[in-house]
């Protein structure tokens, strides 16, 4: 079956790894600053691996500059087949229609089973809308938070947030981390201005990402 091939390389984990990151983000595009968080997510918290998942259609945004959901899916894999801890879901996509998060979580959690601990890895700025997200208890309650943000950023909101949603500063801290990342100072809203700027992208993105965007015209 088609799906099987694609999430095969998440039921194998199931045999033998225990702390799952999930990159969920909208990846338009995929970018060095991503692939660095992925890293990083992975060495601080001894992850075993780390599965990007792309939306399909993100449901909290309506702006029109967002490639295809195949063309972002297909620069995720572009930009990850290197590293052998980083694999690619199309589980969202293949879901079609608004991705919500807390399906996602659900249908990982169903394949993972309840022993494997799952790492929500995205930007800190996404986690701060969380409480209108659908079903954010359930969410909280099947996965942990990795905030990623870069050096400087106010993390005031972020206790703001801990405090909204949690009894004690204990609780919060294992369900939401922050981690900096200095690359995170790159940005797909910037990438995507450079290009209709006509201004270079070499060494923001992989290289291979920087001719699959001028191969397939995109966000000109
Ligand atoms: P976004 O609002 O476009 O991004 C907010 C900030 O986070 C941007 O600075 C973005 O930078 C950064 N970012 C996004 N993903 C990141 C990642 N994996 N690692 C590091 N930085 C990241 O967020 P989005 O990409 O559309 O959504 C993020 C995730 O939250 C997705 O998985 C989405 O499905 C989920 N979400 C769920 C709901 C819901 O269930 N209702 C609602 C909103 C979001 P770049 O632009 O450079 O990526």
């Amino acid at each position: 079956m088609e799906k099987d091939k694609y999430e095969n390389s998440i039921y194998k984990v199931k045999e033998s790894r225990n702390r799952i990151g999930i990159m969920g983000g909208t990846f338009n595009p995929i970018h060095l600053g991503h692939l660095v968080t992925a890293q990083e997510a992975l060495s601080q918290f001894r992850l075993d691996q780390v599965v990007f998942i792309p939306t399909c259609d993100p449901p909290h945004k309506v702006d029109n500059d967002i490639a295809s959901a195949e063309d972002r899916y297909l620069m995720t894999v572009i930009a990850t087949a290197s590293n052998d801890d980083f694999f690619v879901s199309r589980m969202e996509i293949d879901r079609k229609g608004k991705s919500y998060t807390i399906d996602t979580v659900r249908e990982l959690r169903s394949i993972y089973g309840k022993e494997v601990s799952l790492y929500f890895i995205t930007g800190a700025d996404a986690i701060l809308e969380i409480l209108t997200w659908k079903d954010t208890e359930e969410i909280i309650s099947l996965c942990s938070f990795i905030a990623a943000t870069r050096p400087g950023y106010n993390l005031a909101r972020i206790d703001d947030l801990k405090e909204k949603l949690f009894a004690n500063q204990q609780e919060g801290n294992g369900k939401i981390s922050v981690m900096e990342v200095p690359a995170l100072a790159i940005s797909s809203t910037d990438i995507r201005q450079r290009i209709q700027k006509k201004q270079p992208i070499d060494y923001l993105v992989p290289e291979g990402i920087s001719h699959y965007i001028m191969k397939h015209g995109l966000y000109i």
